[in-house]
């Protein structure tokens, strides 16, 4: 529910409004318009209705918000969403990539993967040190000792790391170390590990469930803004359908149904979303032409011996020609 206000109200009024807002336990959020401003009310607004504010003279009028996400609603935050990480940005309008292997292997893997898309123009650096793999027996990451070599791999090139949280255990360690943390596609409704996180209030790359639907995926974003962190980039990395020649069917539409429905950032991972390294190329381009403000792309050295996903990892090499096409790709569309 939005609150719209009349002109210049006094500001001891609008405080009032305000109090009683957050007596009926709603957040309130400001949301300046143009020539208007309004409060946005999130939480349980289900038994709310506009009487309730008539004695608010500075009220104009009231607006139901139908859709049951609020803090993620564009409605409520007209401005694009910027995430910073020191000079590394999402959703500024620049493209973000964030590049590196599947796993973390070893420390000379990721060092020379880091340099290579460091090198090219990455933006970030990615690399899985805890992995949920589907097979209990299939590599299961390096744990700690990835996210060890995944701080060395930063301070050499300075890319901020972005990594997949996968249980609260390691809340703490992510905390201190990670910059962005990444919560996987089988994570994107685990509701007790989103609250969790919500709590750090450091930026997450949120991925899109295998079975779920943009509105799901913006509820998950939801949880995590509950729980007061803001800094949220979501990312479409393809979802489950009939199709079998490709591992999932990249959703392109999600990036202009979210651009219009929310207000963070949209991430594209044309990797896990084709599973073939040679599609990685086109859907990469054609997400940025689609307007996703990044790209998630796993970069192997030597993706036939990659302990996880070599199949869709393209090389440094191929990576870096791919970023010379983003760039003409993203100047063009954003002309
Ligand atoms: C990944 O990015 O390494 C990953 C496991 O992705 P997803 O959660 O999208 O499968
Ligand atoms: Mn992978």
């Amino acid at each position: 529910m939005i609150a719209v206000l009349k002109p210049n109200a006094a500001p001891e009024k609008e405080a009032e409004l305000r109090q009683y807002m957050q007596s009926l336990g709603l957040t309130v959020q400001d949301i300046a318009g143009e020539s208007t401003h309004m409060l946005g009310m999130a939480g349980d607004t289900s038994h709310l209705t506009p009487d309730m504010f008539a004695r608010f003279d500075i009220v104009d009028h009231i607006v139901k918000v139908r859709e049951s996400y609020k803090l993620a609603n564009r409605r409520f935050h007209p401005d694009n969403t910027v995430i910073r990480c020191g000079n590394h940005v999402i959703g500024d309008g620049s493209l973000a990539v964030i590049a590196g292997p599947c796993s973390v292997e070893s420390e000379e893997q990721i060092l020379s993967i880091a340099r290579d898309v460091a090198r090219s123009g990455a933006t970030f650096l990615r690399g899985g040190a805890f992995k949920p793999r589907s097979s209990p027996y299939a590599f299961q990451g390096m744990g700690m000792d990835g996210l060890e070599l995944l701080k060395i791999a930063r301070s050499k090139t300075g890319l901020p790391i972005v990594t997949e949280l996968m249980d609260n255990s390691h809340l703490d360690a992510f905390e201190k170390y990670v910059d962005v943390i990444q919560i996987g596609a089988r994570n994107m409704q685990n509701f007790s590990l989103l609250r969790e996180v919500g709590r750090l209030k450091k930026p997450i790359l949120l991925k899109r469930g295998l079975a779920n639907t943009i509105d799901e995926l913006l509820m998950a974003a939801e949880y995590l803004m509950a729980g007061g962190s803001f800094d949220i980039a979501l990312c479409e990395r393809g979802i489950r359908t009939f199709e079998t020649a490709t591992r999932n069917t990249l959703d392109l539409s999600a990036v202009p149904v979210l651009k219009a429905k929310t207000h963070l950032p949209v991430v594209v991972d044309p990797s896990h979303g084709t599973g073939h390294w040679e599609l990685v190329e086109p859907m990469a381009l054609a997400a940025t032409a689609a307007g996703a403000d990044g790209l998630i792309i796993e970069v192997h050295n030597t993706p036939h011996l990659a302990l996880c996903d070599g199949a869709q990892s393209i090389t440094p090499e191929v990576f870096h020609t791919l970023m010379d096409k983003l760039r003409r790709v993203h100047e063009a569309v954003n002309r």
